[in-house]
């Protein structure tokens, strides 16, 4: 399957609990406008780099589309079909009044300068400027893309359409970001666990085991906070490989360690561990905070774990997520746990509108509120309904955005 069906079949299993009739199907799924653009830039040593460049606006019924800009060898426009309909139900499951939006640039940027980056950046906002806009479509920091990227991109924006700090959300802190942006994904994901915990009687973090793939802005915000409320990870990995350590690794150390070599590979005191092996470990809670479609049907049968937190978007494939349910692992969503980004953006993009700014203790509060909201509404549905909590986010989501698109009218 691709990662657009992979969402759709989520989305259809849903829609049969529900009754939808095909025609509102194929209407709620089919994205509302896709581009694709050419992204040349003139590299340092004068020669041209030719690179493609996605923009998938999935739906609008609830407010401007929202959603990451991604830098990544793998884009393409099934990628951002898939992870733009993921925004569309991701932003109506933390009931925030924004659609959804996704794209991104096919591009290594470790192979750029930052110079480079600059350019292929403001090449980028050249060629979707009239598509995008604080009331249209409000991209954010996804994979190797971060705040500078932000900034760069508001600028461009800016100089065509007159100061839009709105545009972009992501942004520094000092350009007008919101306190506690870049932590809210990680932040959102434990107290996603922490709600599921409290009401399925499972417990405190507090002496579980943790397997954590990926860690950059997610998964190493992700480890900060299981780490401080006592929650032992055993294993993190990069792009290059992992490292483990049974007896739980001493985070703020990697975290030191990482801001040295930029990577977790080689921390002193653990063994090398594969990302393919780290998903297999026996831990409590695994972790997927890098990729999507990381579990899948050939690997599905060793994963050990008794709680999949989907940190990362789509990284359990449908054949992997039936495997898993059948086996009484719970899984919690990607729509729903990795929801505090988007959330906190929101956030963002209210004090921009108002020109007003937050505190962070404020951002806070309305962060969790907004996620032990959410996790009320889809336990709730669980419940009644007996799916899963997948299951239940696509119900709470599609009904949420069926409902705005037949008010608004067709
Ligand atoms: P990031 O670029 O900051 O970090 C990505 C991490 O994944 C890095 O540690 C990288 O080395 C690792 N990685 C990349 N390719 C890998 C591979 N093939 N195998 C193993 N590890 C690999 O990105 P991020 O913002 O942390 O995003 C991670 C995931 O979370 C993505 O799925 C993204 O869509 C999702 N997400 C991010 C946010 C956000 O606010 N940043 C919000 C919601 C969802």
């Amino acid at each position: 399957m691709s990662g657009f069906e992979d969402v759709n079949y989520y989305f259809r299993k849903a829609a049969r609990v529900m009754d939808l009739s095909a025609a509102v199907e194929r209407m709620l799924v089919t994205p509302y406008r896709e581009v694709k653009v050419d992204v040349s830039v003139t590299l340092d040593n004068g020669q041209l780099g030719t690179f493609i460049g996605y923009r998938v606006q999935h739906d609008n019924s609830r407010g401007p589309m929202k959603g990451g800009l991604r830098y990544h060898p793998t884009v393409d426009m099934d990628e951002a079909q898939g992870l733009a309909s993921l925004m569309t139900w991701k932003t109506a499951v933390v009931n925030i009044p924004f659609g959804g939006a996704k794209g991104g640039i096919a591009v290594d940027p470790a192979t750029l300068t930052p110079r480079e980056q600059e350019r292929l950046t403001r090449r980028f906002v050249q060629q979707i400027h009239d598509i995008i806009g604080p009331q249209r479509d409000i991209p954010a920091p996804d994979v190797n893309t971060n705040a500078q990227v932000m900034a760069w991109i508001m600028d461009e924006y800016s100089r065509m359409h007159g100061f839009s700090p709105a545009v972009v959300t992501g942004k520094p802190v000092d350009l007008f970001g919101s306190r506690g942006r870049e932590e809210a994904t990680g932040r959102g994901a434990v107290w996603a666990l922490e709600e599921y915990l409290h009401d399925a009687g499972g417990g405190e973090i507090r002496g579980k085991t943790f397997a954590v793939q990926g860690f950059g802005n997610v998964g190493s915000w992700a480890c900060r906070f299981l780490h401080e409320r006592g929650g032992k990870i055993v294993a993190v990995s990069d792009v290059q490989g992992g490292v483990h350590d049974p007896d739980g690794l001493d985070i703020p150390k990697l975290i030191e360690h990482v801001k040295q070599t930029h990577t977790v590979t080689a921390f002193a005191g653990t063994d090398a561990i594969t990302n393919e092996a780290l998903l297999l470990l026996d831990v409590d809670v695994l972790v997927p905070a890098a990729l999507g479609g990381v579990i899948h049907d050939k690997n599905v049968s060793g994963v050990r774990a008794r709680i999949v937190l989907e940190a990362a978007n789509a990284p359990t494939t449908p054949a992997a997520d039936e495997a898993l349910a059948a086996r009484g692992v719970v899984v919690l969503p990607d729509i729903y746990v990795n929801a505090g980004g988007v959330t906190v953006s929101y956030f963002e993009w209210a004090q921009n509108i108002q020109q007003f700014s937050w505190e962070e203790d404020k951002v806070n509060a309305e962060l969790h509120r907004h996620m032990r909201e959410a996790y009320a509404t889809l336990a709730r549905v669980v419940r009644e309904r007996k799916v899963s909590f997948r299951t239940a986010a696509f119900i709470v989501a599609i009904g949420r955005v069926g409902r705005a698109t037949v008010l608004r009218g067709v």
